[in-house]
């Protein structure tokens, strides 16, 4: 029995989805445990590429069932054009299983989303406004609607006319939009129910029977550790809990069951929308070089987002964040992604710690002001000057290469198992 979990260390695109496709290959499942379709992972095998929003990136193997947990909250309609899109690409997706105990995101839940954020001005979050927040949002005031209430329209009509009541007051009183209709949504979400019963299940009894079989179960999370609700970068956060105990109550397993908690991390860091980066570069006021090194990061990393092509922010490797996602998620190790897109700098900076006042922080700053104002303390190590995509073998890396993985190593005081030197599956160096 194994259930291991992959979880993003930093801000999100770290490169899970390459790294979930990896180690797909040693396992029977591979479980989605929450968020939504705000999430993007982008995975290459071969010629073909995928870009996957909802749908876990193990689909790409016959011999695994890619499940979406109770934890996820699922447009219906976005999933089902991603369905037929992998069918399009020659793959079959039928053995995906959907837990009854997932949330639907609804069309008022998009509708507010759009209209909050630009109600919030300046001061808006940077959502994907694809009505993730809203959804969980109604989880947690438990006027949401499941996917289980799909398969009772009685109860779905009755749980649709209460909420809509409400909502349907915010949208023509406060944003003085039209109101929705309760029967417009029934038809169209009964088309949808249709045609995802075949993947209904209940997810979290088929995962424990297998893990009681002795088979292999890899959660796989999306966003970060920086992104997650309790303890991300709050209110820049995503709606859900990214973190490893997310994966637990997201797909209704116990802390026993889990052997490897695996942080993805990419050599530098990225970040989508607003919100506090100490190590970032090219920030409005930063000085013409280090906007030349964040033109360059972002460019030969590809540092635009799979699902809204958002340009994001780049910046050095931050180790406080780094060690601050290892306690938070138990982390066992790590996968370095992108170690190639550092190849084209002659001299490589580390964050060790963050300075604020007289203070220094070796751990996370527990206050937010802190966190804003931060500056990092940076050890500065040697580039290696020549292009590693083509490297078959750890030990074939140039040395200052190596050194610099040792470093990250040592700060964040986790090893480095797996380490990426481009997109492909191939391009991929397992450590002795
Ligand atoms: P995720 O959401 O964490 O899966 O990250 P994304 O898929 O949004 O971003 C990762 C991007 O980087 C994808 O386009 C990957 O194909 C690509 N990628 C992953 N690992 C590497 C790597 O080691 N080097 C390079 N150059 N690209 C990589």
């Amino acid at each position: 029995m194994s259930a291991i979990i992959v979880v993003g260390t930093q801000w999100g695109d770290e490169g899970k989805g390459k790294a979930t496709d990896l180690l797909a290959d040693r396992v029977d499942y591979v479980v989605r445990y929450q968020g939504g379709n705000n999430a993007g992972h982008t995975v290459i095998v071969g010629d073909v590429t995928l870009k996957l929003h909802l749908v876990p990136s193990g689909v790409m193997y016959e011999h695994v069932t890619p499940v979406i947990a109770d934890g996820v909250v699922i447009d219906p309609g976005v999933l089902l054009t991603e369905l037929d899109q992998l069918v399009d690409q020659g793959l079959d997706p039928s053995k995906l299983r959907i837990s009854g105990n997932a949330h639907v995101i609804m069309p008022y839940h998009l509708e507010l989303d759009r209209l909050t954020e630009r109600h919030l001005g300046r001061q808006k979050l940077g959502t994907t406004k694809r009505g993730i927040g809203p959804a969980y949002a109604d989880k947690a005031s438990r006027v949401g609607l499941r996917v289980q209430d799909l398969y009772d329209m009685k109860i779905f009509r009755q749980k649709l006319d209460t909420v809509l009541k409400e909502r349907n007051a915010v949208l023509s009183r406060v944003y003085n939009r039209l109101p929705m209709k309760a029967a417009d949504i029934e038809t169209e979400y009964a088309v949808y129910a249709e045609r995802l019963a075949p993947y209904i299940a209940d997810t979290g009894t088929l995962l424990h029977d297998a893990l009681d079989q002795g088979q292999a179960v890899l959660l796989e999370g999306a966003q970060g550790t920086l992104l997650d609700l309790d303890h991300g970068t709050y209110p820049f956060v995503t709606s859900s809990n990214p973190v490893a105990g997310g994966a637990l109550t997201g797909a209704g397993l116990g802390p026993d069951r889990i052997t490897q908690v695996i942080g993805i991390t990419k050599a530098y860091v990225t970040r989508v929308g607003a919100g506090p980066f100490p190590t970032e570069l090219g920030a409005e006021g930063a000085s013409a070089a280090s906007h030349d090194i964040a033109e360059r990061m972002t460019e030969v990393g590809g540092e635009y987002g799979t699902t809204t092509g958002r340009r994001r922010r780049v910046g050095w490797f931050d180790a406080v964040l780094a060690r601050y996602a290892r306690r938070v998620n138990g982390l066992t190790e790590q996968f370095l992604t992108k170690l190639d897109v550092l190849s084209q700098f002659d001299v490589l900076r580390v964050c060790r710690a963050y300075r604020y006042q007289d203070s220094e922080f070796e751990h996370f700053p527990p206050h937010q002001s802190i966190i804003h104002r931060a500056a990092p303390i940076y050890e500065e190590l040697p580039g290696w000057g020549t292009e590693i995509t083509e490297v078959e073998h750890y030990a074939d890396l140039p040395k200052p290469a190596q050194a610099y993985v040792d470093r990250l190593e040592e700060l964040t005081q986790v090893p480095v198992r797996w380490v990426s030197v481009g997109p492909e599956r191939r391009q991929t160096l397992e450590r002795d």
